[in-house]
């Protein structure tokens, strides 16, 4: 080395130690931060609106706590098709799309053999903590990484990762492939199970809780409103033609009898604010069972509120009963976040909370107030679709079905007897004369389609070739799938698919923005936070506003 470029690495090595860039002392050598638990929340169903809709009836704790002193993403929006429950929760873990992690519905239609598969099932497991089939689930059909796979992988597995919800699917999909435990809840034994792709024998911590009996408690003194009725403002009068009942109910009124309605049928506790405190005492409990944020390694605990999503497909936004279920949820967050202070430490934990999905407002209130909406029978569509086909080609049901909005074709039937583009012309031009049908197109010819921005981003995020139908249905505004009662969500519009996105705690800025980001960037937010790859299949950027 010539003495000249010796002296100039000499001279730039002594200003970086004066600097303090390179630090020789071993008593001062940097550690790697990171924060002791990661808690992931996803509020089943819940759309932006509803943090400022209740925003003056949320108390301190809760949703205003997160506001107050975490940072909001106020413009959050899925990019991909079909918005349901475990897209959502595969796309917020993996920070990826349908096309890639593969978990293009809750359930989806195997292309080549035509098989109807649930996005969770497993046959080649067992149910843990029930005698029957409830249990028989895995994350296997996930084909993507997810975060909580990827801070596991970071540390040599040392971090604990657990998933909870009442579904299945969003406790299964965000905990990952290599989690230490997903505990979802079944309905016939009252009990949180798990399968033994995770355990062979539920943890003592989880029996007991199961022994206490809680739902059979909770729903003892029935649903009334959590404070005088007449208080609900923001909210449609309580007796309305498109609400649901439950069984034994002729009108969709409070006080709910649910002690009485809890015998007749077990699933009704999912429909009941009380499905998430069950949630949030499981959640509680899970963090002592595993001392989560207690080790040397981060822990990740992924949380579902899964009963805003039950009372919200049976009522509607606009419902006394969605807004109960909010105000409620407020009181379990508040309780929620002052457990984790105490446990972990206020500063130690990182939380993040958003939603999987939104919902739209229900078909008859919209019409009530004069705004176009109807029903679009998808199932109703597909039949018409086969005689249609019938007549021109002579062969029998070329349509399987029209699960998520896509037609799902025989191919084998088609690819023995017939050209398989002149069947998908023939069809997308009859769906695009339909009343209700705003556009339908051959995924494989999109790019020559005049379809608007971002609807066509998210029709080729949400198609995976092995598991998507070959053509896509886009209804009209506020047209959908479903009945006159209560609502439901699936579409691309802003009310399925514009998501609360809040962090808060560890690392994290105070503040908001109302820059667009992505369903996608989740993921990797949390993961640049954490100084962790990204999950393998991950497309999305982080939103650098948030951290500090
Ligand atoms: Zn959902
Ligand atoms: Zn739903």
């Amino acid at each position: 080395m010539p003495s000249k470029r010796r002296y100039l690495i000499f001279t730039i090595t002594i200003i970086f130690l004066s600097a303090g860039v390179i630090n020789f002392s071993t008593a001062q050598t940097p550690t790697l931060n990171r924060p002791k638990l990661v808690v992931g929340i996803v509020v089943d169903q819940m759309r932006w609106d509803y943090l400022y809709r209740f925003y003056d009836r949320y108390k301190e704790g809760g949703f205003k706590r997160l506001l107050g002193e975490g940072f909001t993403c106020e413009n959050t929006y899925i990019n991909h098709l079909p918005s349901y429950t475990a897209v959502g929760h595969s796309t917020i873990f993996t920070g990826s799309v349908p096309a890639i992690h593969g978990i293009t519905g809750n359930d989806f239609v195997d292309q080549l053999s035509g098989k109807s598969i649930y996005c969770t099932e497993d046959s080649s497991v067992q149910s843990v903590g029930c005698n029957n089939t409830a249990g028989k689930m895995s994350p296997r059909n996930l084909l993507a990484s997810t975060m909580t796979d990827e801070l596991r992988l970071a540390t040599n597995y040392q971090s604990k990762v657990v998933g909870i919800s009442l579904k299945d699917r969003a406790s299964i999909l965000p905990a990952g492939h290599s989690a230490n435990a997903a505990f979802w809840f079944d309905d016939a034994s009252g009990n949180f199970i798990t399968s033994t792709y995770y355990m062979k024998d539920l943890p003592e911590w989880v029996k007991q809780f199961n022994n206490s009996n809680e739902p059979a408690k909770l729903l003892a003194g029935g649903w009334n409103t959590l404070y005088p009725i007449n208080t609900y403002t923001q909210s449609s009068e309580d007796n309305v033609a498109w609400e649901g009942t439950f069984p034994g109910e002729t009108i969709p009124v409070f006080p709910h009898d649910m002690a009485r309605i809890y015998k007749e049928s077990r699933v009704s506790f999912r429909s009941t604010p009380y499905g998430n405190t069950l949630t949030a005492d499981f959640a509680k409990a899970a963090i002592d069972g595993y001392k989560l944020g207690t080790g040397k390694a981060t822990d990740f605990l992924t949380v579902n509120f899964a009963s805003t999503d039950y009372v919200g497909h049976m009522y509607g936004p606009n419902s006394i009963e969605v807004e109960d279920t909010y105000l409620r949820l407020d009181k379990e967050l508040t309780t929620f976040f002052r457990y984790l202070d105490q446990k972990v430490g206020k500063g130690n934990y990182l939380i993040f909370l958003t939603a999987d999905h939104g919902a739209a407002n229900s078909i008859k209130y919209l019409q009530a107030h004069g705004v176009t909406s109807n029903v679009l029978s998808v199932r109703t569509l597909m039949i018409k679709l086969n005689e249609v086909l019938k007549s021109k080609f002579s062969v029998d049901t070329l349509v399987r079905s029209g699960t998520n909005y896509h037609v799902n074709f025989n191919i084998n039937k088609i690819e023995q007897h017939l050209n398989y583009d002149s069947v998908k012309n023939v069809s997308v031009e009859w769906l695009q004369r339909q009343p209700g049908v705003q556009n339908a197109v051959d995924i494989a010819h999109i790019g020559e389609s005049p379809i608007v921005e971002p609807v066509k981003t998210m029709i080729i995020n949400g198609y995976n070739l092995k598991r998507t139908g070959a053509v896509v249905i886009i209804p009209e505004p506020g047209w959908f799938e479903g009945s006159e009662k209560g609502t439901t969500h699936g579409s691309w519009n802003p009310y399925d698919t514009h998501l609360p996105l809040i962090f808060m705690g560890w690392n994290i800025k105070h503040g908001s923005t109302n820059t667009v980001v992505n369903m996608t960037d989740i993921a990797p937010t949390v993961s640049a936070l954490l100084h962790i790859q990204v999950p393998d299949g991950c497309v999305g950027k982080p939103i650098v506003e948030v951290m500090k």
